[in-house]
């Protein structure tokens, strides 16, 4: 059955793209310098929207938990000084709030809060009124309907620039991945989502950089909208996700070698 989703294809979002959406940065803003240094290294290999994690959905206590509300202070310095627009993860009603403050330009909701249509809901609710554009990840679980459920109670609270994201499933299995990509969802989102963006983040689908590419390439075969990859100055000291962030260079040969054989209308 198919979903009825009112939502504008990625033409009326703004983000100048006539190719895939190419979304990219730092797994987490660490310091005003790292994600300056980040954005600096980024914006000419074809990046059309500079992400950063500024609250961060750790395992376990006790880690880099994220730069909060400083972090955003860095984003907006990078935007200005680039020119890309900025995005990063929203869980809460008071992450919207802020990102509204200081003119976040697209906010995506990770797969941890996808899961929780509590946190969705709650979450629609702070969106109602705005024209942000807003991603979806997946849930955890590979589980189309919580997935589908998600997009249609932002939908529902006004968001018409709504797209989703996959980054893989969690899976039992014994896996080369980090989280399994599952392309049968995919395809059932696409079928019951006509003309809803989707973007695919192979960083966290493969968790590990030698992987990436052939991901990247493949879901760029199968048409998806756009890649989110992450990118840092320094990935081995990275507070997060070390071992799947690019250097700003590695990744712009990553982007370079992709073939693209399509434009999104
Ligand atoms: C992230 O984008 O850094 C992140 C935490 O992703 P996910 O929700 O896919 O785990
Ligand atoms: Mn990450």
């Amino acid at each position: 059955m198919s979903v009825q989703l009112d939502v504008t294809g990625l033409d009326s979002w703004g983000f100048n793209n006539d190719g895939p959406l190419i979304i990219a940065g730092p797994c987490s803003a660490e310091s005003r310098e790292q994600l300056l240094e980040t954005a600096r290294g980024i914006k000419d290999k074809g990046v059309h929207i500079l992400r950063a994690g500024i609250w961060k959905p750790r395992t376990r206590p006790g880690c880099f938990e994220g730069m909060g509300e400083e972090g955003l202070k860095w984003l907006v310095e990078a935007k200005e000084e680039t020119g890309l627009p900025i995005s990063c993860e929203t869980a809460t009603p008071e992450h919207v709030e802020l990102c509204l403050k200081y003119g976040v330009d697209m906010i995506w909701v990770g797969a941890r809060t996808t899961v929780n249509p509590f946190a969705v809901q709650a979450l629609a609710d702070s969106l109602k009124g705005t024209d942000i554009p807003v991603l979806v990840k997946n849930p955890i679980n590979p589980d189309v309907e919580l997935w589908l459920g998600a997009l249609e109670r932002i939908n529902k609270a006004g968001v018409t620039k709504l797209g989703a994201i996959h980054r893989g499933f969690s899976s039992a299995r014994p896996s080369e991945y980090r989280n399994a990509p599952n392309w049968r969802i995919f395809i059932e989102l696409r079928r019951r989502t006509d003309g809803m963006p989707i973007i695919c983040d192979p960083s966290h689908l493969c968790g590990k950089r030698e992987l990436i590419p052939a991901v990247a390439q493949k879901s760029l075969d199968l048409l998806f909208d756009g890649l989110m990859i992450e990118s840092h100055i320094n990935p081995d000291v990275a507070l997060s996700d070390s071992k799947q962030q690019f250097t700003p260079e590695d990744l712009g040969k990553v982007l370079d070698a992709l073939e693209v054989k399509y434009s999104v209308a």
